[in-house]
Order: C-alpha cells, then sequence, then structure tokens
C-alpha cells in the first residue's frame, strides 16, 4: 500500500503541503480541519474587502478535489482524536493548525470587555463561527485605539472607518454589515511603541487608510525620522512607508471629515482606563544604545474602546512539543522535535509571520524532509475507510468535500440574493445542516 498522510489545518499552509504530497509524490492525504469549513485563515484572517487576496480560496479547495485527498472537516484533533491516535493511523503527520491565540500586553486594564484582541474582532468581521459579538462595542464607541502597526492593525482600521456601502460588496456576514452601519466610532488612534521606519505594515495596505472617502488621516511630524533615507537603511518597504507617512503628516487637518485616524508613534501603552475615557501611554525615544526606552514622559489617549493588535501566538497540542516562550512547535527542518512521525509547517512552525504565498514554500521545504524519511520505509497506515469507520464509531458527523461544496453553494445563493458575490454563513449549526444535507439554504 501507498504512503498515506494526515495534515491538522486546512489553512493554506496544510493545503499546500497536501497539494505537493498528492501531486508530486503521490501520497494519499486525509485533511483535519477543527472548523467545518476549509481554507483557515484565508476565510477568516484575510480582510473582506481584500478581494484578489481571498480569492486564493478559489485555488485552495481545488486541492480538496484531488483524488487522493481527503477531506474531514469538524474534527478538533486534540478533541475528537488525539496526537497519538494519528500517529498510529498514519505514517506521517504535518501539524499546520497556525497560531490562533493573541499576544498580552501584560498592562493593568487589558482585560476589561472594552479591550478586546484584534484577532477576535478579526474573526468577528469573517464570520468565525466561534467569534464573539462586538455589536454593542461599535454601537458605544467613538474614540477607538488600536494598539500595533502591523498589517492587522491596518485592516482593523481600515474596517472600523470605511464607508459602509464599500463594505456591503464583500462577502461579510449581514449581522456585522449591520453593526457596522449602527456603530458610532468616528476616531481611530493608531499607536505603537517604534516609530514610523518600525512598523510592519506594507506600503499597499497603510496607503489605503489615505484613500477612505470622508476620514482624514494625520501623522505627528515631530515623530517622522530627521532623515528617511538614514532610518530606512537600504529598506525599500520602509522608505515607501516613510514617504506615504511623510504625506499624511503634511496634509491639512480637515475637521469637517466625519471620521479621523491618527498615528501616535513612540507610545508605548503603560495603562487602559476606560472609566475615566483614555488609554495613558509612555512616550519612547531610542537611547545612546540602540535601544527602545521610555521618556518618563506620559500622555492621555482618548479612548472608548481598545482594539489590540499585537501579533497572533500558537497554541500548543497535547502530545507534541512545544515551545512556550516563543509559541511554536520547536522542529528540525520541518521535523518536530522528539517525535518519529510528527512534522510542522505554516504559523505553528515559524510563527506569526510572512504572506500567504510564504506558506507553499515552507511547506514544500518539511514535505521535503518527510519524503526522504518515508523514502523506502513501507506504509503502516489504515485505510481512509478505516478512519471513517473509527470516526463513526466515535460519534463524530465530520464535513466532506460534498460537505463543504453545498456550504459553498449556499454562501453563494446567499450573495446572489444580496447582489454579492457570497455571503459567509457564519453559525457552526446552519454550516454543519448545510454541509448534511438537512437545510439546502438560509
Ligand atoms: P506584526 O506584523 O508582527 O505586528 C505586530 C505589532 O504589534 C508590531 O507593531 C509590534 O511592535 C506590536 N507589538 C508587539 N508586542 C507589543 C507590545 N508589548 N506593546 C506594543 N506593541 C507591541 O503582526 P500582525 O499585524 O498581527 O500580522 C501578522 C502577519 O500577518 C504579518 O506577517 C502580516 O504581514 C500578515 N498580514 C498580512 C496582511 C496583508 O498582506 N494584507 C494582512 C494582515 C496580516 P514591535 O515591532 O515594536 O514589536
Amino acid at each position: 500500500m501507498s504512503h498515506r498522510c494526515a495534515i491538522v489545518g486546512a489553512g493554506p499552509a496544510g493545503i499546500y503541503a497536501a497539494e505537493i504530497l498528492a501531486e508530486e509524490h503521490g501520497i494519499e492525504v486525509d485533511i483535519f480541519e477543527a472548523l467545518p469549513v476549509p481554507c483557515g485563515l484565508v476565510r477568516y484572517g484575510v480582510a473582506p474587502d481584500h478581494f484578489s487576496i481571498r480569492s486564493v480560496r478559489d485555488k485552495l479547495v481545488q486541492t480538496l478535489d484531488h483524488p487522493k485527498v481527503r477531506f474531514f472537516g469538524n474534527v478538533t484533533i486534540g478533541r475528537d482524536v488525539s496526537v497519538s491516535d494519528l500517529s498510529e493511523w498514519y505514517d506521517a503527520v504535518i501539524y499546520t493548525y497556525g497560531a490562533s491565540q493573541d499576544r498580552r500586553l501584560s498592562i493593568p486594564g487589558e482585560d476589561h470587555p472594552m479591550s478586546i484582541p484584534a484577532t477576535e474582532f478579526v474573526r468577528w468581521y469573517t464570520g468565525h463561527p466561534d467569534a464573539g459579538d462586538f455589536s454593542q462595542h461599535l454601537a458605544s464607541a467613538t474614540n477607538v485605539v488600536v494598539i500595533g502597526l502591523g498589517n492587522v492593525a491596518v485592516d482593523v482600521t481600515r474596517i472600523l472607518v470605511k464607508p459602509i456601502a464599500e463594505l456591503e460588496t464583500t462577502d461579510m456576514p449581514e449581522h456585522v454589515l449591520e453593526a457596522l452601519r449602527q456603530s458610532s466610532v468616528r476616531h481611530v488612534h493608531v499607536v505603537g511603541r517604534r516609530g514610523p521606519q518600525h512598523g510592519t505594515f506594507t506600503t499597499k495596505e497603510l496607503k489605503e487608510l489615505g484613500e477612505l472617502s470622508g476620514v482624514g488621516v494625520s501623522v505627528h511630524a515631530e515623530d517622522l525620522p530627521a532623515n528617511d533615507q538614514e532610518a530606512s537603511n537600504g529598506n525599500r518597504v520602509i522608505e515607501r512607508n516613510l514617504a506615504v507617512l511623510r504625506e499624511w503628516s503634511t496634509r491639512e487637518s480637515d475637521t469637517d471629515s466625519p471620521g479621523s485616524i491618527e498615528f501616535h508613534f513612540w507610545s508605548k501603552p503603560e495603562e487602559i482606563d476606560i472609566a475615566a475615557q483614555v488609554i495613558r501611554v509612555e512616550r519612547m525615544e531610542i537611547g545612546p544604545t540602540g535601544d527602545l526606552q521610555g521618556t518618563g514622559n506620559l500622555v492621555e489617549i482618548p479612548v472608548d474602546l481598545v482594539i489590540r493588535s499585537v501579533g497572533y501566538r500558537g497554541e500548543s497540542l497535547e502530545g507534541l512539543i512545544f515551545d512556550s516562550a516563543q509559541g511554536v512547535i520547536p522542529h528540525s527542518e520541518g521535523k518536530v522535535d522528539q517525535s518519529s512521525d510528527a512534522y510542522v509547517a505554516g504559523w505553528i512552525k515559524r510563527g506569526p509571520s510572512g504572506i500567504i504565498g510564504t506558506n507553499k514554500k515552507d511547506a514544500s521545504a518539511t514535505v521535503l524532509t518527510l519524503v526522504a524519511s518515508l523514502d523506502g520505509a513501507s506504509s503502516r497506515s489504515i485505510p481512509s475507510e478505516k478512519v471513517i469507520e473509527e470516526l463513526a464509531h466515535r460519534n463524530i458527523s465530520f464535513v466532506d468535500v460534498e460537505g463543504w461544496k453545498r456550504i459553498d453553494t449556499a454562501e453563494r445563493s446567499l450573495g446572489a440574493i444580496q447582489g454579492r458575490e457570497r455571503t459567509t454563513i457564519h453559525e457552526r449549526q446552519q454550516l454543519l445542516a448545510i454541509a448534511g444535507g438537512t437545510t439546502q439554504s438560509t
């Protein structure tokens, strides 16, 4: 019998790994996914108004139709099936379950109900079945502070103030659009502990903030470096970011704009005080040794709602070694340390960085290591039918590729009624009912 592998997580890293294993090496792959639907962060991370990046999923789902690939949605590894079960059933397992937790700031006020992680907020506006509901937050906030200078902070900022008509063409669920229609958010303060030259946002994404109709954007000129070329040190992205931010620093403030975005660089959050409607930040500078240091100068920024966008973090999985300081699974060239058959790819391997395409190279490197270790060895795996029997025995009703296609069709039909390409269905029970064929439409 040919080798059989499992993949845990149907995000881009998992699907790319499956494609390479099946297509280039003729290896059978079973993909396990905790959600009823595939695509991971392409569905639940990429902003709905970024149509071309989101369209990557049309290509990703094609892999699920490969004759050597099987999709098992709605199966949670670590709960329904253990790491040791997978080890028994397959010749090798690639863990690609990403980084779903938020990093902590560890400052007073961080856990106030009006201080939420961007990871959760993004899940909400993309229609993730396990997301909280932030309608009330938006209905009661005028000033929002977004902490962080990465692309997620930029996405969140844009979604908060983008004209609703431009979001109505996306696949955002209707309850999210309604909350954005009712939102009282007017001013977004983007707060970063370091300078404009240290932002991890990319220029294309940054620039979009300056192009939003009815939204004034401002940067404090004194936050910019004395010399952009010196500060960017040959890095073209930084150079381009600085040019954008410098232009914004010269814009006349438009007090008539219904919305505003204000950047506060060199501002390290010290305390979130929702009762006083402020966040206290310490002004920062680069010290003589080149390190970031506090100036002792505290400043208050008005706030009703804080969205903390300081990065994602991976979670441990019982049965696998874990580096809790970095939030990743330690490995060597993709093979998990202290394991004979476990591999990693994507964010749980390298941390939360890079673009979607980065996962292809990453998955490819892991597959190389995996295939080399299987070379010449006979298979010890069990057939797919046995896996299905085992899941049935445990009362786990999984979503297969046909079930996913029924969800896809239902979402497209719902979108068509509303004059758009798709509307995301966000309730798990509804997704499962549609996948199981018990509900045909919404
Ligand atoms: P990120 O780029 O790592 O940004 C995290 C931000 O949080 C940084 O500005 C960081 O500042 C700040 N931060 C971390 N700890 C902090 C603390 N204790 N106090 C204050 N600030 C703190 O992460 P991300 O924005 O979550 O994005 C994750 C990945 O997804 C990135 O690779 C990103 O490019 C990608 N992504 C891409 C797109 C797109 O292409 N359109 C969209 C969304 C996400 P320091 O630098 O000072 O640590």
